[in-house]
């Protein structure tokens, strides 16, 4: 008999969705519960790396398709002085296949949809603006109450909550907490220069680092990462002034970048958050998964990534094994050192940004190597 008939996943982002459609796919009967009225989060860019495309190939591959087409597919990231001018480029590998780019921008809130859409299609019911509000573990399943005061019984809970993930404060007491890093992001849409067409381009200046990510034919994304040692909350009306004055040093595309920063509307700030909870993942019929067990700060730009590549592995375990205890250690196997390797080489990646005149500081270096090993099979 299958190890599990039925599933509650909490969180209703790239893992909770990704997770629902391939469990859903296999015959396993899906609620989702979200806490959040809808599931498209800000209007902000998402820049996926080959091994994101493979793994959401893996998903549903007309949901590839769809992205590509909708988004925009290129091959490179480069690394670039204050003054503009390109110093090296890294070529990102095609995971996803020789047919496929090694990377592709897209707009949030395009992408969660499109993963609501195949998650529905494929069965799952989701059930918005709930959350869970208790998790009691018996001998042959998870009696889970819900804010809206229903209860029912699942033979797994998969906790995709997020990085202030509730299902591990209610299931894993005692775990590392997430803990703030010391940078935070800047992000805009802004309409894409044509210099900006052969991917990802990251500018290095003696303050920050400046990221741009092409998002569409018309569209690129904006990222300016600040070091903050503390977290602070300036007024919004103090945004555009604010990354003016970070952006003061630089010229080429980055200046005119500057002049855009007007409208404290378009603009979304977020101090960054790192966690990594030791393995198990699990705890009798509990699992977590993505960012609720191992959010990584964006520098690799593979945590949804990673997040998507937990569902696939979870719905190939679920089916090759006849016990849940089992596949949970299989699956802890098969995802801890791919995770562990983007959490602890992105977190290097923002150190070396804060010390750039470390020594050792080669982060063109550090994300082939990372990128390459990611490329390889998970
Ligand atoms: C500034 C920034 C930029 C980033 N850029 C990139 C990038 O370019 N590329 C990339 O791959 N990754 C990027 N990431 C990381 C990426 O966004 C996450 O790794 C990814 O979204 C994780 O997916 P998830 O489903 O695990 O969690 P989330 O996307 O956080 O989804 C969690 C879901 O659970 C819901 N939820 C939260 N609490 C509860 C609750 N108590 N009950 C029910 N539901 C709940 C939330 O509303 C949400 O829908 C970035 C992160 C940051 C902070």
């Amino acid at each position: 008999m299958a190890a599990v008939r039925n599933a509650l996943i909490v969180g209703g982002g790239p893992a909770g969705l990704c997770a629902a459609t391939v469990l859903c796919r296999r015959g396993i009967d899906v609620e989702i519960a979200e806490i959040n009225p809808d599931l498209r989060p800000l209007g902000s860019g998402l820049s996926m790396m080959g091994p994101t495309l493979r793994a959401l190939r893996m998903v549903d591959e007309e949901a590839l398709e769809r992205c590509i087409d909708e988004g925009f597919g290129h091959h490179a990231l480069s690394f670039g002085t204050v003054e503009g001018q390109i110093v090296q480029r890294v070529e990102l590998p095609p995971a996803a296949g020789p047919e496929y780019p090694g990377g592709c921008g897209t707009m949030r809130p395009v992408f969660w949809g499109m993963l609501a859409e195949i998650a529905e299609k494929a069965g799952a019911r989701i059930r918005l603006s709930t959350t869970v509000s208790a998790i009691e573990h018996g001998a042959d399943n998870v009696k889970v109450t819900l804010t809206d005061g229903s209860s029912a019984e699942y033979d797994l809970v998969v906790g995709a909550d997020g990085l202030h993930s509730k299902v591990r404060d209610l299931a894993f007491p005692g775990v590392p907490q997430p803990f703030f890093t010391g940078q935070t992001v800047w992000r805009m849409t802004l309409p894409r220069p044509d210099e900006i067409s052969d991917g990802i381009v990251m500018f290095y200046g003696p303050r920050n680092k400046v990221g741009c990510s092409p998002l569409s034919d018309d569209e690129m994304y904006i990222f300016l990462v600040e070091n903050t040692p503390e977290i602070t909350r300036p007024p919004q009306e103090e945004w555009p002034a604010l990354v003016q004055a970070q952006l003061a040093e630089y010229s080429g595309v980055v200046a005119w970048v500057r002049e855009q920063a007007t409208d404290p509307a378009r603009i979304d700030r977020r101090p960054l958050h790192a966690v990594l909870v030791p393995s198990p993942w699990y705890r009798g019929r509990v699992l977590l998964i993505g960012d609720a067990v191992h959010a990584a700060t964006p520098q690799l730009a593979m945590g949804a990534g990673i997040a998507i590549e937990d569902a696939v592995v979870l719905g190939e375990l679920l089916e090759s094994h006849s016990d849940l205890d089992d596949a949970l250690a299989a699956f802890m196997d098969r995802r801890w050192e791919r995770c562990r390797l983007v959490v602890e080489n992105s977190l290097q990646l923002g150190e070396w940004e804060k010390h750039p005149d470390d020594p050792e500081a080669d982060p063109a270096g550090l994300m082939d190597a990372s990128l390459a090993v990611l490329a390889g099979a998970f």
